[in-house]
This record gives C-alpha cells, sequence and structure tokens, in this order.
C-alpha cells in the first residue's frame, strides 16, 4: 500500500538549479492520495475544537480548502503581498536573499478562535512564522501546524516549536 511519500515527486534543478523540488501534484492529482493526505493532517486534531483553518499561499490553499470542509469550518488565506482585495495586516520575513511579505484580511480571525494553519511543506519555517505572526497579531490562536512535508535539515520544525508551536507533518 502506497504512503502519502510514495505519491511526491522530486523534480531536479527547479525553480534554480541545484534545487531538489518536492511536488506535491502529483499527490492531489490521486484520489487516494488527497484523501490520505487530507485525512492523516487531521489525525492528530480529531477531538481539538478548530474554529477555522487557515492555509499558506499557494499549496496551502488546496490542502487547507479540503480540511476546513471536512470539519465544516471556515478557510482564510494567507497570501503573499499584493493579492487581497480588503484591509490587510501584513508580516515580513527573510528569505536566503531578501525578504517577503506575507497578507491577511485584518477581519479574517476574531480574537480567541482556535486556527489550524496549513501547508505543503515546512523548509525554514519563515512562511510559516510570519503567517503564526499574522494569526496572533489578530487575536487567534494558533492550535497546530500541520504540513505534508518537512525538511528537518533546513530547521523549519525547531524554530516554530520554539515558538510553543504543535507541528504535524506526514513525511520528511
Ligand atoms: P520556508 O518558508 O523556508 O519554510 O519555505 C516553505 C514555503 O516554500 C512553503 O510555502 C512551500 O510551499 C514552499 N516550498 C519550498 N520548497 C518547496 C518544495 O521543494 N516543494 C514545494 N514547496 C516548497
Amino acid at each position: 500500500m502506497k504512503t502519502v511519500k510514495d505519491y511526491i515527486r522530486t523534480i531536479p534543478d527547479f525553480p534554480h538549479k541545484g534545487i531538489m523540488f518536492r511536488d506535491v501534484t502529483t499527490l492531489f492529482s490521486d484520489p487516494r492520495g488527497f484523501r490520505i493526505a487530507v485525512d492523516q493532517l487531521l489525525h492528530p486534531y480529531t477531538g481539538t475544537d478548530i474554529d477555522r483553518v487557515a492555509g499558506l499561499e499557494a499549496r496551502g490553499f488546496i490542502l487547507g480548502g479540503a480540511i476546513a470542509h471536512q470539519l465544516s469550518q471556515g478557510f482564510v488565506p494567507i497570501r503573499k503581498k499584493g493579492k487581497l482585495p480588503g484591509r490587510t495586516i501584513e508580516q515580513s520575513y527573510s528569505l536566503e536573499y531578501g525578504e517577503a511579505t506575507m497578507e491577511v484580511h485584518d477581519d479574517a480571525f476574531q480574537p480567541g478562535e482556535r486556527v489550524l494553519l496549513v501547508d505543503d511543506l515546512l523548509a525554514t519555517g519563515g512562511t510559516a512564522e510570519a503567517g503564526i505572526k499574522l494569526i496572533e497579531r489578530l487575536g487567534a490562536q494558533v492550535v497546530g501546524c500541520a504540513f505534508v512535508i518537512d525538511l528537518p535539515e533546513l530547521g523549519g520544525r525547531k524554530r516554530l516549536e520554539a515558538l510553543g508551536m504543535d507541528v504535524h507533518a506526514l513525511c520528511s
């Protein structure tokens, strides 16, 4: 029986030479693969109160939407700067070369809400940390950070755990 990891393919030299890109489109396009990924992402949170699911652009939208639907809760997109139409708050973070900024609508979460944050892959943790800060700045609480893939050598898990986060990944 295939595991989640078996549905993920690696594309060498994308988007730059020397990068091994973990491609989850093959996981998403397989009916069983997508089903087990969504189920396994949610599994540790069975019995946990979750008011809302937040997804990081862009593959976090696909997973987060499916998870929110399964929980019968709402979904909030956390997007790259300049994509959301309403009033936003923004959070910048460092990349290897330069800086990136994520945004969320300033009315996307209510104070005290319990949020599950979702993305396809955890590398340095910079993107997820920006998402956590945005959620927390609006007064909501992150009850878990769920990823399909963790690249442990890039330190994201340790970075998020140092913030007190519960980190869940399906494979590494
Ligand atoms: P981080 O901010 O360094 O943790 O990078 C994580 C972000 O980059 C996530 O939003 C991922 O979707 C994206 N990312 C980085 N490397 C890969 C990859 O190999 N495959 C898919 N997404 C990646």
